[in-house]
């Protein structure tokens, strides 16, 4: 068991490799240690709301999201005298000259996301090697984490959802304004794989026929793949169950793809929703299979969920755009009432 002495730990400076790393990607290294100590308490703000007994050690590794354009990432290494999970942050870097996640709450999000892939693989007893070999399959296990995150802590996880809207945006140099709100309010819907009256064909295409380029986000996006289109999240038994939306990587790439040529207008509306009936798309929940019920709280702190939740309410009423999140906030609620 790795001790806790790293979550207390001042961080001084950075380490040879980190210190290399950095200027290769020709950046100050003032710069990155800014960002990996903002990284750091982000570390110590989520361990306050989730009670994960190992450690995890920060580190910056720019040539990770090079290989596979993760804007963060998590590594287990094993030692003979101890194991350590390794956080990793790989912007910024020569190609995405700025943090993108730089505000505080979209870290703390991002944060508990990755505890919450760690809590999710103990509790279905998967490793992370068999963990990301599923994920290459079903999207479930990602929606997990993200529930998880969002149970913990939702203005965090919108945050964060929101911090890559808006660097895929200003990496493409495209001024998402107001709009990045209503697109981030879909994709944190269809990230943690909850149920909402909002369309995303019909938000997108809304914002695309005000001149903003949807299409291009939806094709630069940061985190690799959109959520928006996303199925209502499972449990892992339940990945092959139909009738809950789209659950494979490769239908929801598929999905992105069409809705993108619909709105460039190169498709029309009938094609794409024939198209996307072909993958298992499903705008609305279906009756029967509340994604709540994936969550375990009895990792979270009491507390801390309910000064959130509160929070929480109060954040997302002051938009139309948030009303889905609004009320999933509510229904967290009232389940933690009885959970706690
Ligand atoms: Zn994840």
């Amino acid at each position: 068991m790795a001790s806790n002495i790293w979550l207390s730990m001042p961080l001084l400076m950075l380490s040879e490799l980190e210190s290399a790393m950095a200027m290769i990607e020709a950046r100050d290294q003032k710069e990155i240690l800014q960002v990996k100590d903002s990284w750091q308490e982000a570390l110590e703000e989520a361990s306050e709301i989730l009670s994960w007994p190992d450690s995890l050690v920060i580190q910056y590794n720019p040539a990770t999201w090079r290989s596979h354009h993760y804007v963060v990432s998590m590594r287990f290494i094993t030692y003979p005298w101890d194991d350590l999970t390794v956080f990793e942050f790989t912007t910024p870097n020569n190609i995405l000259p700025f943090d993108c996640l730089e505000q505080k709450f979209a870290k703390v999000g991002v944060m508990l996301h990755e505890i919450g892939h760690l809590v999710d693989d103990a509790r279905w007893g998967i490793g992370l090697k068999a963990s990301a070999e599923a994920s290459e399959e079903f999207i479930t296990g990602e929606q997990r984490a993200e529930l998880f995150a969002f149970a913990c802590h939702p203005v965090a996880a919108f945050e964060a959802n929101l911090a890559l809207v808006e660097s895929t945006a200003r990496l493409l140099g495209i001024d998402l304004g107001k709009h990045s709100k209503e697109v981030a309010a879909i994709e944190t819907m269809g990230h943690a794989g909850l149920a909402g009256d909002a369309d995303p064909i019909d938000v997108l295409k809304g914002i695309q026929d005000l001149g903003v380029p949807m299409d291009s986000i939806l094709e630069g996006y940061l985190a690799i793949i959109s959520f928006s289109m996303a199925g209502l999240t499972t449990v892992p038994e339940m990945n092959c169950s139909r009738g809950l939306g789209i659950k494979r990587p490769a239908d929801l790439d598929r999905a992105n793809w069409w809705l993108c040529q619909y709105l460039r207008d190169e498709m029309g509306l009938e094609e794409l929703q024939e198209k996307l009936m072909g993958v298992d798309y499903f705008a609305f929940s279906e009756e029967g299979h509340d994604p709540l019920e994936c969550l375990d709280f009895g990792y979270i702190n009491r507390e801390n969920a309910k000064e959130n939740m509160s929070r929480a309410r109060k954040y997302f009423g002051e938009e139309p755009c948030f009303r889905d999140l609004l009320r999933a906030v509510e229904a967290l609620e009232a389940r933690m009432s009885l959970a706690f």
